[in-house]
């Protein structure tokens, strides 16, 4: 067994090594990278899919290292979730992201609403209504201007405390809306108990959207939930005319995707929006 155990040590470790190795190589750029300038923020356009009105844009981040290149979100969030450098990181976002939408308002750029996603972590700081609140302030933006991102594990951890947060943030006016829903857990129970208004349909449902007779079933049974309690859908990860249709037609009202756009940087977005509102 111990020569096995060696063997697998030998085998396995330097795989291991080099992960846990990229992981600290992005960690120590990562905690520069806000200072550095290297974020930046894309927006998405999210529509009305019976008339194609915008409804706002969601502010996606993206870093671009001088040395490590682009460096893909899917691969930092989780590091700067695990070492806490998201709240600053997520600070940061949102004072951007409020600043795009008074600049697009200064210039008549149609954008009712940029949404920003909260990480669990940024979630929890005892500060957070007050850090949004003079976030909203510094940029000169209406709270009806902001919507928050946040997972079902977020309303799911320390839930009494969760949802006294969710209280003061509509208290304060923000929107709020359940990102990726669906793929996490004991959803039901949350939404009941969640004062959000709007819940985003995960893309994994989306993506086999119009033929696939499970997929349909989910989307049909999260749109008749979300009617019953008074919810906005959205659906993320449209890519194609067929599911935007199919998503229409079993209620689901809202989209987000390529179909419509990609994620753009501020100036793309920007004139994209004018085009989509025939300004
Ligand atoms: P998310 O919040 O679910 O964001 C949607 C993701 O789907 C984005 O990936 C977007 O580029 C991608 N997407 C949009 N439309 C389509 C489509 O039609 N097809 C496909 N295949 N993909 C589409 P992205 O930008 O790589 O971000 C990945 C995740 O990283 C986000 O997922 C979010 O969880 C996280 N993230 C991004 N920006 C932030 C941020 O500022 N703060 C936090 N906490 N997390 C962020
Ligand atoms: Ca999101
Ligand atoms: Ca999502
Ligand atoms: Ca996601």
């Amino acid at each position: 067994a111990k020569a096995q155990g060696r063997r697998c040590w030998r085998v396995f470790a330097p795989g291991l090594r080099r992960r846990s190795e990229r992981a600290h190589a992005l960690h120590r750029a990562l905690s520069r990278a806000v200072e550095r300038g290297e974020l930046t923020l894309h927006y998405q356009p999210q529509v009305w899919l019976d008339h194609g009105g915008i409804v706002g844009v969601e502010a996606l981040l993206r870093w671009q290292h001088p040395e490590l290149g682009a460096v893909a979100p899917a691969e930092f969030i989780p590091v700067a979730e695990d070492s806490g450098l998201i709240v600053s990181i997520g600070e940061w976002v949102l004072q951007a992201a409020l600043h795009q939408l008074r600049r697009w308002r200064d210039e008549g750029v149609p954008c009712p609403r940029v949404a920003v996603n909260l990480s669990m972590a940024q979630f929890r700081q005892p500060d957070l209504v007050a850090r949004v609140r003079a976030a909203l302030q510094a940029a000169d933006v209406p709270p009806q201007g902001l919507e928050l991102e946040l997972t079902e594990g977020v309303l799911l951890h320390d839930a009494e405390a969760a949802q006294a947060t969710v209280r003061a943030l509509r208290a304060l006016g923000v929107h709020l809306s359940i990102d990726d829903f669906g793929t996490g857990y004991s959803s039901l129970a949350q939404l009941r108990r969640f004062a959000v208004q709007r819940i985003k349909i995960d893309r994994s449902f989306v993506a086999d959207l119009p033929h696939d007779a499970e997929a349909e079933a989910i989307v049909d049974l999260i749109v008749m939930l979300a009617q019953r309690l008074g919810l906005e859908t959205l659906a993320e990860g449209v890519e194609q005319p067929q599911q935007a249709q199919a998503l229409l037609a079993r209620g689901c009202r809202l989209a987000q995707g390529y179909a419509f756009a990609r994620p753009l940087p501020a100036a793309e977005c920007a004139r994209w929006l004018r085009a989509q509102a025939g300004a």
